[in-house]
């Protein structure tokens, strides 16, 4: 094995490509880019290690040339090298396990190229999406994805994680909006996949979903859309999921496209109703924080809930999931429903009828425009304030799953069966297809002392994605795999992983790029 430079050997070199003031290794920068959101790094920095896996420096090429130079260097001398974007990342994709260089591409934002008669763009990786999402809007367009993250995520980090928007039902996930990308490879090489002709095999899908494993993604071309005109939204309530399931599954079968449609569990419903928001927007920390804002009165089992919550304390609650959870069994079966159309005026209005009809059919109430117009003026008000729900001693995470309808209700009751002994567990169907749609779990519970921490946080991954795998269903949807459910991911793969083996051996044969993620060292090998 080829012995590995020494950190100063290797800041030498890097700062001969790229000069002194785009290498770093001050404090700040490799404890900010020693994690990315993932909560389980979350918990080390609380239980005091702030900085577990360090890279060696961090860097910041300008051009694909610079970078294409850092990446030679590093398979030349045998370096990991970790691809960064936001940083906004939840299941450790950017955690340096191995070392090496953290590779920061937001300093490589180039031109942002439109393209009117053909409605595409070309923006470089390390655009910030909100900023592209801007720049298309000033020209009447729109990309047509919102992950609740834009404001701090990338176009790079999307592509490489297989993001989707809250919009993903109408325009799809990123997936389905790149048309080409360029890309440096872990040799140094630079590939444009625009370089084909229609027949031949597409590797922009090749990097796609890779998380840095095969390359280092610097620009794509994407589809765009004229911004919408008109827009129509509506809350519905169903008495009981199930209806609330087979009218989303009835609607996306019927042809229709909504821009958001979201289905919120009871519990789920239940916060939303008593603090105003929902669990993807802080709900569930109001909730947990204090039942100042609850609505309920008399001694129901909502009152029972908010009140034993208040006396136990966050952490004291959390420490008790089985029975927060059988609490939550009691209450009320009801389910919001948001749901939403965009574009031009003729077709809102009979997408949208015909769905209020089927929506209607299925039992949902209509609940007027006030709930979806509501979800749309608050949908980035998600739950960056999860500090508070640590400082009190607790954890919270969210897992996005999917499957196909036949199996959803049941892949949603094995999940929460698995999880609910270990944690407080509510959750809301979004992402829908015409075949299945996705499930967002959020789970809460109290670290404890100690080291008890991480051994409890992943007794409930394995309880979930276990439950997940019996279920017949993937277990990721759009956070990615990183370092979280790469062991997942052996299983959901099989044979197959030969296939990724001889891909990762070939275009990285010093095995230099992300190391560690997607698929555990090796996998796939003899
Ligand atoms: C509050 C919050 C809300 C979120 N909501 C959503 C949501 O609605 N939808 C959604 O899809 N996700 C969501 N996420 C997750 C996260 O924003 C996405 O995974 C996003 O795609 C990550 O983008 P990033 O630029 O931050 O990537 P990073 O976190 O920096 O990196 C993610 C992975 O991609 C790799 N990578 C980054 N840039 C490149 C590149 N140029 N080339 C090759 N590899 C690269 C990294 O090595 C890493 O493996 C949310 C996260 C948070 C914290």
């Amino acid at each position: 094995m080829m012995q590995r430079m020494s950190q100063s050997e290797i800041i030498g070199g890097l700062v001969a490509l790229l000069g002194e003031a785009r290498v770093s290794t001050s404090a700040p920068d490799v404890i900010a880019m020693s994690a990315d959101l993932w909560p389980k790094a979350q918990i080390w920095k609380m239980s005091g290690e702030v900085e577990r896996h360090p890279p060696d420096c961090v860097v910041w090429p300008g051009t694909e040339a610079e970078l294409s130079a850092v990446v030679a260097f590093c398979a030349e001398h045998g370096i990991p090298i970790v691809p960064y974007g936001g940083g906004s990342g939840v299941c450790g994709g950017t955690v340096p396990i191995h070392g090496g260089v953290v590779v920061d591409v937001k300093r490589m934002e180039g031109e942002v190229e439109i393209d009117r008669a053909s409605l595409t763009v070309v923006a470089p990786a390390g655009i910030n999406g909100q900023h592209l999402e801007d720049r298309l809007n000033a020209n009447g367009l729109t990309l047509g994805h919102f992950p609740s993250s834009i404001m701090c995520s990338t176009l790079g980090g999307w592509l490489a994680a297989r993001s989707a928007g809250q919009f993903s039902s109408c325009y799809g996930k990123i997936e389905d909006m790149v048309l080409s990308l360029r890309a440096v490879l872990p040799t140094g090489e630079i590939v444009d996949t625009e370089d084909r002709q229609s027949g031949d095999p597409d590797w922009t899908q090749v990097l796609v979903g890779s998380e840095g494993t095969l390359g280092l993604i610097t620009s794509a071309r994407l589809r765009v859309h004229p911004s919408a005109k008109h827009r129509w939204l509506r809350g519905f309530r169903f008495h009981h999921l199930h209806d609330g399931l087979e009218g989303m599954r009835q609607t996306m079968q019927a042809g229709l496209r909504p821009m958001v449609f979201r289905l919120y569990d009871p519990l789920d419903t239940f916060i939303a109703m008593n603090t105003g928001k929902s669990t993807d927007r802080g709900g569930l920390i109001d909730l947990l924080r204090s039942n100042s804002s609850s609505k309920e009165q008399g001694s129901g089992p909502a009152t029972r809930l908010f009140q034993g919550l208040a006396r136990a304390g966050m952490s004291g609650g959390l420490a008790v999931p089985a029975a927060l959870n059988r609490f939550a069994q009691a209450l009320p079966s009801n389910c919001k429903m948001v749901v939403g159309f965009e574009g031009p005026e003729e077709a809102v209005r009979i997408q949208s009828e015909r769905a209020a009809t089927i929506l209607r059919r299925e039992g949902g109430e209509d609940m007027g425009a006030g709930p979806g117009e509501h979800w749309l003026e608050h949908r980035y008000s998600v739950s960056f304030k999860q500090s508070r729900i640590y400082q009190a001693g607790a954890f919270v995470d969210t897992m996005e799953v999917s499957t196909t309808w036949d199996r959803l209700e049941a892949l949603y009751e094995e999940v929460k069966k698995a999880v609910g002994p270990h944690a407080f567990i509510m959750a809301h169907f979004s992402h829908a297809y015409r075949e299945g749609c996705s499930i967002y779990f959020t789970f809460a519970a109290s670290r404890g002392a100690g080291d008890r921490a991480e051994a409890h946080y992943e007794r409930i991954w394995q309880s979930a994605l276990s439950a997940v795998h019996r279920a017949g269903a993937s277990a990721s949807h759009h956070h990615g795999v990183g370092l979280l459910k790469r062991d997942a991911m052996v299983e959901e793969h099989g044979n197959m992983l030969r296939v990724w083996r001889v891909l990762k051996d070939t275009l990285d044969p010093k095995g230099i790029m992300n190391p560690g993620k997607l698929f555990p060292d090796g996998a796939g090998g003899a």
